[in-house]
């Protein structure tokens, strides 16, 4: 344990309240991405512990669901509002788990009180229908109803804000959950599941199982009792969970990656579209869904842009300080696969203007510190236009017009979400509509989501889901007509 670390040596499950080893006593390592060496074990589940799991889950769902919303939204607040307390030890875990800032971490745990506090009070709203009836004397209603056992499976970005996402939602419907945490993140979704409990959320309710994706997370699609699987990773897992569960019929709600484009028209403010930009593209190293990795910029400022953004990216500093831009990334397989695409992307043409590999300094050499890294020359269809790298790593395009933005804009397998900067409400409006993506912002950044909005992408980064707002609660429940018909003999 580090001095004073809030992340014990050994990362337990939680389940039924209790902190657990995996019953077969396995381990993995997790490993400090500033330093490259050993932050803590943790248990290494697989299919007895994820049996117990949701068995415990089972258990406890139908006394969990026999709350009013209201009582069950209460519970979740004052889970939120220990969280507000207790917001800098979160931050100081997930900090530590990612490496990135204290600061960053700070921002990322405001955000997981504010989903606690949304989702809370969507508890004394809980809205169905009521609707007419072609028959006298029948009163037609439609209202929500949990689904059962929610399996939540998440990745290790925004590690308290991928609980929240999940966590709080799930259990507002009146589901119990078992949450498969990122290998890479275990002590922030222990941590949650330990600060639900001490709150009241009863045993069984919110079940935290840590270990490997194969191992722990494909049972849990896998099991029978699980009744909807809510994943939010990469498009390869995705599709296997889609295809598993799929096969047993289960509701899957699937939060998948992105390659974000960014248009710089010839009228926007320069200035700001840069800033933009390079928060887009690096900003927690590039690890969001979100994050702006394809840079479309006019013809007529194209050579502007690009100097003002190389010397923007040039000056960014990487570390874990407060006053450093960004992060590592959070693990040496990622750092390997980005280089290598980068590489790929060099032998295919395109040029890499700054950055590229890793930092090799002494500070951040045993770290996984990928370089803010700018690429020019790569066509729309080159695998590093097409294929999300989950880094800090963005190209630039040159295009002669708005046609020619869009559709590079549009040409791609994702769909999540897309800015464009222009001081023209036309062209803006027109990008709004034509755009394929679920979110879209003229002139800001491509990501900054906030918690009564609804999230999730069209095309391959989703399958038609969306998380956070209120849209989230058709993820984690279901509806059921009713008929009554109060005095039959009037019917
Ligand atoms: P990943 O797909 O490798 O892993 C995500 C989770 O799935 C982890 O908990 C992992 O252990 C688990 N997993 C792996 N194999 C599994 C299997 N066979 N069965 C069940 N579970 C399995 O993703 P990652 O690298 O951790 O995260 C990055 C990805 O997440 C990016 O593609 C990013 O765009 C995406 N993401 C999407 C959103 C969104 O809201 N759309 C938000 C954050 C991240």
């Amino acid at each position: 344990m580090h001095a004073r670390s809030p992340i014990p040596d050994y990362i337990p499950n939680v389940i039924k309240g209790q902190e657990e080893q995996a019953l077969d006593g396995q381990v993995l390592l997790n490993i400090d991405p500033v330093t490259g060496e050993q932050l803590c074990t943790v248990a290494r589940s697989g299919n007895a512990d994820i049996e117990r799991a949701v068995a415990a889950a089972r258990l406890a769902q139908s006394e969990w669901a026999d709350m009013t919303p209201v009582s069950r939204g209460d519970l979740l607040r004052e889970a939120a509002l220990l969280m507000r307390d207790r917001s800098e030890e979160f931050a100081e875990i997930v900090s530590l788990e990612t490496g990135k800032s204290r600061q960053d971490a700070r921002g990322e745990t405001g955000a997981a009180v504010e989903m606690g506090l949304f989702v809370a009070g969507e508890g004394r709203r809980f809205f169905g229908k009521t609707t007419t009836s072609a028959v006298p004397n029948r009163t037609s209603l439609v209202v929500r109803q949990p689904l059962g056992v929610a399996g939540l499976i998440i990745a290790a970005n925004t590690p308290i804000a991928n609980v929240a996402w999940k966590v709080y939602p799930a259990l507002l419907c009146g589901n119990t959950a078992v949450m498969k945490a990122s290998e890479d993140t275990p002590a922030t979704a222990w941590a949650a599941a330990k600060l639900f409990h001490e709150v009241g959320v009863p045993p069984g309710v919110f079940n935290v199982v840590q270990g490997f994706g194969p191992e722990a997370g494909a049972p849990l699609v896998e099991h029978q009792d699980v009744d909807l699987i809510s994943f939010t990773g990469s498009c390869d897992v995705g599709r296997q969970i889609q295809a598993s569960a799929g096969a047993r019929l289960a509701k899957v709600c699937m939060e998948l990656g992105g390659k974000n484009p960014l248009i710089v028209c010839d009228d926007a403010d320069l200035d700001r579209a840069v800033a933009t930009a390079a928060m887009s593209a690096f900003s927690n190293a590039g690890q969001r869904c979100a994050s702006g990795s394809r840079l479309i910029v006019f013809d007529g400022i194209y050579d502007r842009f690009k100097e003002q953004l190389l010397e923007h990216t040039q000056g960014l500093t990487l570390g874990s300080a407060d006053d450093d831009d960004l992060g590592p990334v959070i693990n040496q397989r990622q750092l390997e696969n980005m280089i290598a695409a980068v590489e790929r992307a060099r032998q295919t043409g395109a040029t890499v203007l700054t950055g590229g590999g890793r930092l090799t300094d002494d500070a951040h050499r045993n770290g996984f510190f990928m370089m803010p890294t700018l690429l020019e020359g790569a066509t729309g269809s080159d695998e590093i236009s097409q294929a999300e790298l989950f880094g800090p790593i963005a190209c630039l395009y040159r295009v002669s017009d708005f046609e020619e933005a869009l559709e590079l804009a549009n040409n791609s397998p994702f769909g999540l979400t897309a800015a464009i900067h222009t001081a023209n409400i036309d062209r803006g409006m027109t990008f709004l509509s034509r755009i394929k993506a679920g979110v879209a912002s003229i002139n800001g950044a491509t990501y900054g989501s906030e918690p009564h909005m609804p999230f999730g992408g069209v095309r391959q980064s989703g399958t038609g889901w969306r998380e956070a707002g209120a849209e989230a609660l058709d993820v984690y429940s279901d509806w059921k007509t009713i008929y009554i018909n109060a005095d039959p003999t009037c019917v």
